[in-house]
């Protein structure tokens, strides 16, 4: 320890690969998926590093070919969860003193690692586990993760090298100490790179942490807990359990020695969870950190000015793109009354020519949303649409489950800009637009910043500068990523840091120094070379 000022390696993203018809890649990731699809997995609790079987299980399906089982998973009771928060508690002294140099080369092996040799499985994994297409799981679970871990590595040392100043008689050292206790993590099932960077983040800071993935992301999280072992995680570093959320909440939050959350899923959820750590507040040892990343009713609108072929392409990319399952889909849009015409004839050829169904078939732009509640939850606004009067099915609007949860990605259009769907969030391919007078420009900003209680992203499209600052002012407490001539989705690490504010959770910015910051406790030190040997000052002299 503290035998140089050691530089890491600089951090760059993760080149996106093309996956092309032919492309050595294609066949690696489509070899695999058939494999894993035709073998099927245990998958046990992970504590202490010991694999462990409860008995009590579930079972894993692909949400497109919902009848195919790839395996089973093992839930915990309480017992375990007090395991898994006593085994952190326990690998807490030695991980937090191991010099940071050690940590950061476990996490940049578990880089190249998902780099290398376990890009196939962990796209194909993601691809079985959250149906996504091939190139959302590469710019998921390859490319974000991979950037996650590099970049988180470059911060955790710009953040040790921020010191204060110090004199020749005294020297000022910050100490940035993970939190005193452990950490839980509890991930969503949209992004595997999430539910990989939620309790690597806290670790890489020297944090021990309990791990709760998604019930509908476990096929593709047990890849990342493969990895996280290979790369050289110690045993009690990071504890994984599956089973009810709310039992294995309510255990964790009861702990004294709860330091911190770092959550990421939907609002009521987070809400939940801050209330009950208020409820507990009395018996921790230390004020928990709570880092939550949340919901969204992400938007798009266009000015007068913009190109209506840009647009039409940032709705169809931001609201469709892995079935609108994305935290910053675009969900609602407001298009001047001149632009329309323009952008629904492009709008409705996109939508048109989109392919449904399994990942497999790499033709498939489009495949099933994660579970039978999302796709009840859809299909029931879909329906509610069609019989409302005001509002209008323009493309889209049939569902079946017969094999697989598929929603055919849906446009509506709605004449009152507050109907339902255009300010509650779906979680799926549903975009609702909203057709304003060219007039009514300032008044339509004043509408997008008043019409949800979310404030994660939004984009506007305009050639007009004037506009474009004027919409930058204007909605800058209603997105925490704003997007200018760009669609709302697709934040890259190291690039656009991302989080929201207002109900989209504490914008504590993802793939930043600043989230890491969440995840320690300073400590200042100031030694004095020569201390003084007399309480008088000068001034008290004769
Ligand atoms: P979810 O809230 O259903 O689940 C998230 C996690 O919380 C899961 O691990 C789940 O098991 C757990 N959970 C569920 N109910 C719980 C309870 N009562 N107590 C404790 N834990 C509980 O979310 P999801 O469906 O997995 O993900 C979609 C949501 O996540 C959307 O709202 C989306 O906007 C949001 N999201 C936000 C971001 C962001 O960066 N802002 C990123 C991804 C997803």
């Amino acid at each position: 320890m503290g035998k140089g000022f050691f530089q890491v390696p600089t951090a760059l993203n993760e080149t996106v690969k093309s996956y092309a018809p032919g492309t050595p890649e294609r066949e690696e990731v489509l070899a695999t998926y058939k494999s894993m699809y035709n073998s099927s997995i245990d998958v046990p609790l992970y504590i202490n590093g010991e694999e462990i079987r409860t008995g009590d299980t579930g079972t894993m399906s692909p949400p497109h070919d919902h009848q195919h089982i790839l395996g089973t998973y093992h839930k915990a009771e309480k017992q375990h969860i007090q395991k898994a928060i006593d085994t952190a508690l326990e690998a807490r002294e030695k991980w937090a003193n191991l010099a940071w140099e050690q940590r950061a080369a476990i996490f940049l092996r578990a880089a190249e690692l998902i780099a290398g040799p376990y890009r196939a499985k962990i796209n194909a994994s993601t691809m079985l586990a959250q149906s996504k297409n091939i190139f959302q799981a590469e710019i998921d679970a390859a490319c974000e993760f991979i950037d996650f871990l590099r970049f988180n590595v470059e911060f955790m040392t710009q953040i040790y090298e921020d010191q204060p100043d110090s004199t020749s008689a005294s020297w000022n050292r910050l100490e940035y100490r993970p939190l005193e206790g452990f950490i839980y993590a509890i991930t969503p099932f949209n992004f595997t790179a999430i539910a990989g960077n939620l309790p690597a983040s806290a670790a890489l800071m020297g944090n021990v942490v309990v791990w709760k993935p998604s019930d509908s992301q476990i096929y593709s999280a047990k890849v990342i807990v493969d990895i996280f072992k290979e790369a050289g995680v110690p045993d009690g570093v990071i504890n994984v359990v599956y089973g009810d959320p709310v039992m294995i909440t309510d255990t964790v939050l009861a702990s004294p020695d709860f330091s911190g959350v770092h959550f990421t899923g939907s609002t009521h959820v987070f809400k939940d969870i801050w209330a009950k750590i208020g409820t507990n507040i009395h018996n921790y040892k230390t004020y928990p950190r709570i880092v939550g990343e949340t919901g969204g009713k992400d938007f798009i609108i266009a000015h007068p000015s913009a190109n209506a072929k840009q647009v039409a392409t940032g709705i169809t990319r931001g609201a469709f793109e892995f079935q609108g399952q994305k935290c910053s889909a675009a969900s609602r849009a407001y298009i001047p009354k001149s632009l329309w015409a323009d952008v629904e004839k492009f709008l409705i050829e996109d939508v048109k020519s989109f392919k449904m169904g399994s990942p497999e078939d790499m033709g498939n732009f489009i495949t099933a949303v994660i579970h039978e509640g999302s796709f009840d939850k859809l299909a029931k606004y879909i329906d509610q649409a069609k019989n409302d009067s005001g509002v209008k099915v323009i493309a889209g609007g049939n569902y079946d489950k017969s094999k697989g949860y598929f929603i055919e990605p849906t446009v509506l259009l709605a004449e009152d800009p507050k109907y339902t769907t255009m300010c509650t969030e779906l979680f799926g391919p549903v975009v609702t637009i909203y057709v304003y007078e060219d007039d009514q420009w300032a008044e339509t900003l004043k509408l997008v910043d008043g019409t949800s209680e979310y404030a994660l992203t939004g984009a506007i499209f305009s050639t007009d500068r004037y506009a474009a600052a004027e919409a930058t002012k204007a909605l800058e407490n209603c997105a925490g990523n704003f997007y200018i001539n760009d669609k709302c989705t697709g934040a890259v690490v190291g690039q656009q840091p991302f989080g929201g504010a207002r109900a989209s959770g504490t914008n504590d910015k993802a793939g930043s120094y600043l989230n890491l910051l969440r995840w320690v406790s300073p400590r200042m030190i100031k030694e004095t070379f020569v201390s003084p040997a007399d309480y008088r000052y000068p001034f008290l002299g004769e």
